[in-house]
Formats: structure tokens, sequence, C-alpha cells
């Protein structure tokens, strides 16, 4: 069956959005726009999987709202919202919770390591986290998902879900005149140089909103003077650049750093490599502070007016849910069918 093409995706309002969401996610977003039509979310049921305090999450999912519209998200076109304002997002994921097995959520590595040592003491929600994306992206039946390399895992869960779900209501779904699936198996998108961004200090880890040290990422709100502060201080090591990506190899901080300028550049890694081979890093880390305030800078300064006016941002989310909802609310209609629920 031909599902009609839909880009779904969320980003979390968990603290400071930073460069890594912004190349990862929200850039390959706006660039979406104009091939597809596209639901973007600002996913706060999922922030709550781990502890959000209720004076600070309001200024959180609007700021990451003024991110969206910032880099240039329309939200008149598209649509913005944030997950709690529509109730068929967490209705579908229990039913997905029926779904799902026990072993698949097991192997999912994001939840190893968000719980970390203390695996008793992590959420419910922490581990169910998966179940919830799928539904994210399924109660729009959409077909393609932009994200960071770290959400890969989930999105192929959300696959297996949507292929179980499928599977085992065939009957009924034909029944439904839905023909031999009801909902599409949800391609990811992840592609270019910059498509799993790394830690300033340690080029094995995750750039990550809820790293402690913030000297580990650029926030899309860091001022000029702290961008290039950190960009001078980020891990490096005493070679200078190659002049091909096979040089890069086993030198996680210079291939991170050569991602970041090619992202931001609209090149490749390769084309970075061709003009910087034999820079040393202070050459190239100039290039790539300049580089790095040129295209922060305007969103900078976007995200400070926009966050300003709350009653703007409201409005968006909300008009933004209400358009969400009625096609939310069509999905879950013929999904309680399917399963057999009686309703109104
Ligand atoms: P948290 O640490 O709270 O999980 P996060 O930085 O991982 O925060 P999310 O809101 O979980 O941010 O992810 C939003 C989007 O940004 C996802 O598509 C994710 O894959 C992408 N993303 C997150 N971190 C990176 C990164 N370092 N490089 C590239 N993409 C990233
Ligand atoms: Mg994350």
């Amino acid at each position: 069956m031909a599902f009609k093409p839909l880009v779904f995706s969320g980003v979390q309002p968990t603290g400071n959005l930073h460069l890594g969401n912004y190349l990862g996610a929200i850039k390959k977003f706006v660039a979406l726009q104009e091939s597809h039509e596209c639901i973007y979310c600002v996913v706060d049921l999922h922030a709550i999987t781990v502890w959000q305090d209720p004076a600070e999450l309001p200024r959180a999912i609007r700021e990451v709202t003024a991110a969206f519209i910032a880099c240039g998200i329309d939200p008149k076109k598209q649509i913005v919202f944030n997950q709690s304002q529509v109730a068929e997002h967490a209705e579908l994921a229990w039913i997905f919770n029926c779904v799902a097995r026990l072993g698949w959520l097991n192997r999912m590595t994001q939840f190893k390591e968000k719980a970390g040592k203390d695996r008793e003491n992590a959420s419910v929600g922490l581990y169910a986290y998966p179940t919830l994306m799928a539904a994210d992206i399924l109660v729009y039946r959409a077909t393609h998902v932009p994200v960071g390399e770290d959400q890969k895992q989930h999105l192929e869960l959300s696959r297996d879900i949507a292929q179980k779900f499928n599977n085992d209501f065939d009957k009924s779904i034909a029944a439904r005149g839905c023909g031999d699936a009801f909902f599409p198996l949800p391609e990811p998108l992840i592609q270019g140089p910059a498509t799993r961004v790394m830690s300033l200090r340690d080029g094995t880890r995750k750039m990550s909103k809820s790293e402690p040290s913030d000297q580990s990422r650029i926030n899309l709100t860091d001022d000029v003077d702290t961008i290039a502060l950190k960009i001078r201080r980020a891990k490096t090591d005493p070679d200078p650049l190659p002049h091909e990506q096979k040089g890069l190899e086993s030198r996680p901080e210079a291939d991170n750093l050569v991602g970041i300028y090619a992202a931001l550049a609209d090149t490749s890694k390769a084309d970075v490599l061709r003009q910087f081979g034999d820079a040393q890093f202070s050459t190239f880390k100039n290039a790539l502070v300049e580089l790095t305030v040129a295209k922060l800078s305007p969103i900078n300064a976007e995200m400070r007016r926009l966050v300003a006016d709350t009653a703007h941002l409201d409005a968006v989310l909300a008009d933004g849910a209400a358009r969400a909802q009625v096609l939310a609310a069509d999905t879950m209609k013929t999904v309680k069918d399917i399963v057999g629920f009686v309703r109104r």
C-alpha cells in the first residue's frame, strides 16, 4: 500500500539546544519543507522521562519552539506544536506498549546510557520512551523521520512496531478497508557530514543537552565570545589536518570539527580537507569560529526576539496542536476499530 509522504520529527525541551540538534535535526527539518508536508513537535512528554523542574519546563518548551521558527520553519505552512497538547500520542503509545516486546526494548542503548548504573531508579517512562516515539510518528502515519544518528535504533524499533501491528491485526485492517497495512514503515533520514556531532571535550561522546559540562557543546543561545572560546578550547590532537578523509580515521576530535565545518558550509568533509589539508588547528579553528558565528548569530538574535513574546509562541503551539489533533484523532478512530474497542 502506498502512503502519502509526510515528515515527522521532534526535539525534547530538556535544556540547552546545541549545534548537534541544529546540524543533525533542525537544519534538515528546514530543508525538508521545500519538498514535503512536515510536522515538527516539541516532545515535552519525552522530556519528563527524566526530572524536569515545572518552573523551568514552559521556558524550555517555548525556547525549542522559538528555535524551530528562528531556524526557518514556517509554522503556518507546516505544523509546529508541543506533544502534551495532543493526547492521542499517549493513547497510541499505550497500544504500542502492548505490541512491542520486552526483549526489543531491552536492547535499546539510549536507555542503558541514560539510566546508567542506577537502573532500578530510572523512570518507567525512560524505558518506554521508544514506544512513545513510535506513536508520535505513526499517529500521523508519517513516512519520513529526519533524526541524528543516535535515534537510528529507536526508528528501527518504530518500524518493528508498525510491522507487528500490521501483522497482528491483518484481518481486522483488511476488514476496515485499509488494505494489507495500516501503518507505514517510517524511514529514517540520516545523511550528511554531521549526523552525530561529538562533544568538544571528548570526541567519543555525543554532544548532548543533558551533558553537565557546558564546555562540551555550543548552545544556540551562546554569544559570539562564548562560541569563540569554546571552539578555541575544543580538544584536538597535535597534527595538522590531513588532505583526505582517510586521514581522519582514529582522530575523532579532528573528524568532528571537520564534520561541523562541512555541515555549516553545506559541503562535504572531503571538500573541507581539500581547502584545509596541512593547516594547523589554530588556523582551522579560526575559520570554524568565523563560520559558526556567521551561521548561528542570526538564529541567536531571532530566538531572543521570539522568546520575549510568550503569547505569540503559545498561539503558534495552540494552532499547531489543533491542526495536529484533527489528523491524530482520525488515526485513533481507525486504530480503535482495528483493535476492537467499542467507541462512541
Ligand atoms: P538529551 O540529552 O536530553 O537526550 P539531545 O541533545 O539528545 O538531548 P534530543 O531532543 O534528544 O536532544 O534530540 C533531538 C534531535 O537532535 C534528534 O533528532 C537527535 O537525533 C538529534 N541530535 C541530538 N544530539 C545530536 C548530536 N550530537 N549530533 C547530531 N544530532 C543530534
Ligand atoms: Mg537525545
